[in-house]
C-alpha cells in the first residue's frame, strides 16, 4: 500500500452522513482539513474523518445512516482503493500504483463519491465531502459522529419484532459474500451495525429495486429461534438457493448469514458450553486462544457456521438477543471495551458474572471464575462439559463406480453432514462406516 487511513490501530477515525437543509450545502464542494493524500508519507496509516453532507427534496434524516453505508460500496468500485467496515471503525488503503497512477489527492475521491452518489441515488440534489486528516480535529468531529450513531440506534430500541409485519433484507455485501443475505428487524440490527429497521424502510421506499428491500415476514415457525417462512423465501431466493433456512434468534443450526462486515463475533467455547464475544479492535488472542482476525475468517464469506456468528454490537442490546441460545445468561466472555459499551443492557445479576480479558487468561481460569462466581452456565454442566473441540474427521465414502468417481467428503462437527450439490454420482455401493462415537 502506499498510504492507509483508519484500521486497528489508529483509534480516530469515523465516516458520517448528513442530512441539511439546502442552503448549508454547496454542491460538489471539497473541503480538506489536514494534510492531503500526497502530502502523507508513503507506508503511512493515518487518522481520517469523511463527513458527508446532503440535500434533495425526499431526503430525509431517516435516510443518513442508509445513504452513509453507500461509501463502502462505493469506495470499493476504485481500483486500488480498499475500504473496510463503517462508522468508527473504518479501514482505507491506497495502492502504490493507483498511487503512481495519479490517485493523489481526496479531490480525486470525492468525485467519484459524488458522481455515483448523484447517478445511484437520484435524490440527492446536492452534495458536499469534507475530508479530516488532521488529528485533533479528527477527534473532535468523531465526538459529534459518536452522538449521531448513538442517536440513530436509540430510535429503533423502542419497537419490538412482533409489532411489525415487515422486515428489511441488505445484499450490499454480496459483492464480497454472494449468498449472504442481512436480515433487519426492529430487534436484529444489520451485521455491520450501521443499518437499523428505520434506516431499511426509509431506503427501501426510496429505492425499492436498490439493495434494501421489503420482506413480508409470513408466518411465524418458530418465535423462540425466530425462524419466518417470508424470511427463509427471500433468503433462498437472494442467496441463488445456497441459503434455505434462516435462525434470527440464534447462532446454532441455521444462523445468520455473516458477510465480513460485523462489528462482532459471538463464538462457541465447547469447554464450558458457553458463548464468548469478541470485537473487531480485540488486540491479542481471546479466551479460546484465537486472535478476531481467525475467528473472522471461519466465520465470513456469506456462510452459516454454525456456533461462529457476526452480529452487530447494537443486536447485544436487545431482548432477541441470542433468545433461542439463553441470551446474556450463555455469555461467558467478551472483552472489557465491550462490556462497557453494553453495560446497561447486560442483566444486573450478570454483570460480575461475565469476566474480561482483565479476569481470565485461559480456559482453566475461565471455569474457575464461572464456578466462583455461580455464573448461570455451570446448571448446563449437569452432563458432563466437552474438555477438547471434537477434530473434523472426514467421513470414509467406499464408492464402486465406472468410472471411479472423485470422493466428496465433507464434515462438519456436531454430528456429520454430507452436502452435495449439483453432483450426479452412480454408484453400485456405497458404504459408510462408524470411524468413531457419534459420527457415522
Ligand atoms: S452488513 Fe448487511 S446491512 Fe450492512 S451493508 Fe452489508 S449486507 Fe447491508
Amino acid at each position: 500500500m502506499h498510504v492507509e487511513f483508519g484500521g486497528t490501530d489508529i483509534s480516530d477515525k469515523f465516516e458520517l452522513v448528513k442530512v441539511k437543509d439546502p442552503s448549508q450545502v454547496e454542491d460538489g464542494k471539497v473541503n480538506i482539513i489536514g494534510p492531503d493524500i500526497k502530502d502523507l508519507p508513503e507506508s503511512s496509516s493515518s487518522p481520517l474523518g469523511i463527513l458527508i453532507e446532503v440535500s434533495g427534496k425526499q431526503v430525509e434524516e431517516d435516510l443518513e445512516g442508509v445513504i452513509e453505508r453507500r461509501i463502502h460500496h462505493y469506495c470499493n468500485y476504485i481500483e486500488g482503493f480498499m475500504h473496510l467496515n463503517q462508522r468508527y471503525d473504518i479501514w482505507l488503503r491506497l495502492s502504490k500504483k493507483s498511487f503512481q497512477k495519479g490517485f493523489n489527492s481526496f479531490n480525486l475521491l470525492a468525485k467519484v463519491l459524488m458522481r455515483l452518489y448523484k447517478s445511484e441515488l437520484p435524490i440527492i440534489e446536492k452534495i458536499q465531502i469534507t475530508f479530516i486528516t488532521d488529528p485533533e480535529k479528527v477527534k473532535g468531529y468523531k465526538q459529534e459522529a459518536m452522538k449521531t450513531y448513538e442517536n440513530r440506534d436509540a430510535k429503533a430500541r423502542g419497537l419490538k419484532d412482533e409489532e411489525v409485519d415487515s422486515f428489511y433484507g441488505c445484499t450490499l455485501c454480496q459483492s464480497f459474500a454472494p449468498s449472504h443475505v442481512c436480515i433487519i428487524t426492529p430487534q436484529r440490527y444489520a451485521n455491520c451495525g450501521a443499518i437499523s429497521w428505520f434506516d431499511g424502510r426509509a431506503a427501501s421506499k426510496v429505492d425499492p429495486k436498490g439493495p434494501i428491500f421489503n420482506i413480508n415476514i409470513g408466518e411465524i415457525l418458530d418465535s423462540l429461534k425466530g425462524e419466518f417462512s417470508g424470511v427463509n423465501q427471500v433468503v433462498k431466493e437472494k442467496s441463488l438457493g445456497e441459503i434455505e433456512r434462516v435462525y434470527l434468534y440464534s447462532a446454532f443450526e441455521y444462523p445468520h448469514t455473516s458477510c465480513g462486515c460485523f462489528e462482532a463475533i459471538a463464538f462457541y467455547i465447547p469447554e464450558v458450553d458457553g458463548m464468548g464475544i469478541v470485537h473487531r479492535d480485540f488486540k491479542g488472542p481471546t479466551i479460546n486462544g484465537l486472535p478476531f482476525s481467525t475467528m473472522a475468517d471461519s466465520t465470513a464469506g456469506g456462510r452459516q457456521v454454525d456456533g461462529f456468528h457476526g452480529i452487530s454490537i447494537e443486536y447485544m442490546r436487545s431482548n432477541k438477543f441470542l433468545q433461542a441460545d439463553g441470551g446474556w445468561k450463555r455469555i461467558v466472555w467478551m472483552p472489557s471495551a465491550v462490556k462497557e459499551r453494553v453495560l446497561n443492557f447486560v442483566p444486573p445479576e450478570l454483570v460480575e458474572k461475565i469476566p474480561t480479558e482483565k479476569d481470565v487468561h485461559s480456559i482453566d481460569e475461565l471455569k474457575d471464575f464461572l464456578k466462583s462466581k455461580n455464573h448461570p452456565i455451570i446448571n448446563r454442566w449437569v452432563k458432563p462439559v466437552v474438555e477438547k473441540v471434537p477434530e473434523l474427521v472426514a467421513p470414509k465414502i467406499v464408492a464402486e463406480t465406472t468410472p471411479a468417481p472423485t470422493p466428496i467428503p465433507y464434515a462438519v462437527g456436531g454430528g456429520v453432514k454430507i452436502v452435495l450439490k449439483g453432483a450426479k454420482i452412480s454408484a453400485k455401493r456405497v458404504i459408510l462406516k462408524v470411524t468413531r462415537e457419534g459420527a457415522h
